[in-house]
């Protein structure tokens, strides 16, 4: 007889994005697996390696032969955490998908809390980080501008504290299959969508071994792009600059016109000529900076190149 059960997809699918991970997946998978084993069906943990240099592939292979439920996709070459996010919501056959990092900073154990919300009927359940502590200050400091900047500017708004770390239903999933965009920024994506969210509190731990992928230079790429794909603000704010740019223009040449019909020429002014070249050249090279930051974001969606490239995959279909 046929197993249906077998065939069918299970109910929860955790997807984990993995870049140079190998020390932390062991661990990762035996306090996943408890977790899920206690209160899901059945389920199956899609890892996705992001192009890795170091043995997470050798160890994915290792623990996917011990158990086929422990699934992976490997990228030809290092995509980026946000594109693996997307290949891991692609490979998901479930009903729902949980997404959380390989490091351990979220903890297995809060997984049950998010499939019980999932169970009441939330199709978009968050956790939401308790405090920042265990993040660099400076870290924090960028983190806290960046909200700032986007509750003014984006066309979104994010809730304060929540990641990458949360639970998808099947509808969720299908509504950001369909945003193929190349500069992701999950964050976003993911209050875009909508549908009935909530919040479930937790607490990050320590990375378990390693360091963290992000530099302070990938970090501050990574929020421009955010920025910009949420929101047109620094395209549009440039026409009121300019407007009142010459509105002062304007008021000056008047003033100029009249003291020089009252008290005749005047020729010092050396100083207030250069550094009003210098300022509105600096922000003419600023605006067009602007422009072109906007441009290579358009640039890189009309190639429609695909999100990434697959070079292996254990245990899952391909998409
Ligand atoms: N990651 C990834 N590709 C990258 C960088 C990171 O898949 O290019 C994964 C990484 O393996 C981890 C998660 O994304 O599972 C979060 O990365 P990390 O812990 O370095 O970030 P942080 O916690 O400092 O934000
Ligand atoms: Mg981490």
């Amino acid at each position: 007889m046929v197993d249906i059960a077998e065939n069918s997809p299970p109910e929860i699918s955790v997807a984990v994005p993995v870049f140079n991970e190998a020390q932390n997946l062991g661990p990762l998978a035996a306090r996943l697996t408890a977790a899920l084993e206690a209160c899901a069906r059945s389920f199956e943990i899609v890892f996705v390696d992001d192009g890795s240099s170091d043995a997470t592939f050798e160890t994915l292979r290792a623990l996917n032969a011990v158990d086929p439920r422990i699934k992976a996709v490997s990228f030809s070459r290092n995509f980026g955490k946000e594109i693996a996010i997307a290949a891991g919501l692609d490979h998901a056959r479930d009903a729902a998908v949980v997404l959380m990092d390989a490091d351990l900073q979220h903890p297995p154990e809060v997984v049950p809390q998010f499939i019980a919300k999932w169970r009441e009927g939330y199709k978009n359940v968050y956790g939401v980080r308790r405090d920042r502590s265990s993040d660099p200050p400076l870290r924090n400091l960028f983190a806290n501008l960046f909200y700032g900047l986007f509750d003014r500017f984006g066309e979104t708004s994010l809730p304060r504290g929540a990641g990458d770390f949360r639970l998808l239903d099947r509808q969720a999933i299908d509504a950001l299959s369909r945003m193929r965009e190349r500069a992701r920024f999950s964050k976003g994506l993911f209050a875009w969508i909508g549908f009935k969210s909530v919040g479930v509190p937790f607490d990050v731990e320590e990375r378990a071994s390693g360091r963290s992928k992000f530099s302070y230079g990938k970090l501050i790429r990574f929020a421009l792009d955010g920025l910009m794909s949420f929101s047109s603000a620094p395209l549009k704010i440039w026409a009121y600059v300019g407007m009142g740019v010459s509105a002062f223009a304007l008021a000056m040449a008047a003033f100029y016109f009249w003291r020089t019909v009252i008290y005749g020429v005047d020729v010092p002014g050396y100083a207030s000529l250069i550094v009003s070249i210098a300022f509105f050249g600096g922000m003419q090279l600023f605006s067009l900076g602007v422009l072109g930051e906007y441009i290579a974001l358009i640039f890189a969606e009309v190639k429609g190149r695909p999100l990434y490239l697959v070079a292996e995959r254990l245990g899952v279909e391909e998409r």
